[in-house]
């Protein structure tokens, strides 16, 4: 596996690389969630690139940049083990040299949900997603169902601006107790991390009620809500239940639905999702 610091070094690798490359843009300290990522890029692609970089542009300046989870050698091991032909490790000076002027924004999309609790968050996201891909050009992109307004809205990006590339949604990959994997589980204190897998429980009481035939948005929402309010340690953010494609908030849900959320414990927050009706 060659490791690889600066952009010249990235996209000289890149002219003599096998098709399909196959790439997963990781912020490092990573989990199964990733790895998962990492093995359907094995699977689908001969050439498989990770990156690790911790983008300051998506974090806003209350957030966790600072003491954002690191452990390189670790996360080299693992991809290592996985089969990852090459790793991306590039640094800020060179991702974002002095005077550096340049935004991609997705307008609409970005709006609710995370967009609306974190303002500057998805302009971060998918510029540093643009870059990487004009750095690694590659042929599928892999990102993670965990971060359902994410794979949106990159998704949106990927088709409005004619990206030649596929963007590949993974499925979310989870705890024994339910809990989504994150690398931001490990803020969580032994007690937050008892109550932590209640995000889960109430998506799943939605997806039982819905299976049961409750289609009222307002029901469901009162539910889960009154199942999260039992673990005191927890402070729901939002919960939301939405169109798939646009985000809008239903009342009725017809087909399919994103339920999504966000719970605080303590400073730390926590996001989950799940469809329903797929
Ligand atoms: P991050 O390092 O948190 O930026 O995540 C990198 C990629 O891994 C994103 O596409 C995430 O959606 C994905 N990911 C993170 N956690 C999980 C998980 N538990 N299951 C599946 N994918 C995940």
């Amino acid at each position: 596996m060659i490791v690889i610091e600066n952009i010249p070094d990235m996209v000289y690798l890149r002219l003599n690389l096998k098709e399909p490359v196959g790439f997963v843009p990781t912020m490092g300290y990573l989990h199964e969630g990733h790895m998962s990522l990492v093995k359907k890029a094995r699977a689908e692609n001969r050439t498989v690139i990770a990156s690790i970089y911790v983008n300051p542009t998506q974090f806003g300046p209350n957030e966790d940049l600072a003491k954002y989870p690191r452990n390189l050698e670790r996360d080299l091991a693992m991809l290592d083990k996985e089969g990852t032909d090459a790793v991306f490790f590039p640094e800020d000076k060179d991702m974002y040299p002095a005077g550096y002027d340049t935004w991609v924004t997705v307008d609409n999309l970005t709006k609710p949900l995370e967009g609306n609790v974190r303002p500057t968050h998805f302009r971060g996201v998918t510029t540093v997603v643009t870059k990487l891909f004009n750095i690694v050009r590659p042929t599928n992109a892999y990102f993670g169902q965990k971060d359902a307004q994410q794979a949106l809205v990159i998704k949106k990006m990927a088709a409005d601006l004619n990206m030649n590339l596929k963007v590949v949604v993974c499925p979310t990959i989870r705890e024994p107790d339910g809990l989504a994997m994150s690398s931001r589980n490990v803020y969580l204190n032994p007690e937050q991390r008892k109550a932590a897998p209640v995000l889960y429980k109430s998506l799943q009481m939605a997806q039982e009620l819905f299976a049961n035939g409750e289609k009222n948005a307002d029901v469901i929402l009162g539910q889960m809500t009154t199942l999260i309010q039992k673990e005191p340690l927890g402070k729901i953010d939002y919960i939301s239940i939405s169109d798939t494609e646009t985000l809008a908030e239903l009342k009725i849900i017809k087909k399919t639905a994103l339920v999504s959320m966000a719970v605080k414990f303590g400073n730390t927050r926590l996001i989950d999702n799940v469809i329903l009706g797929m």
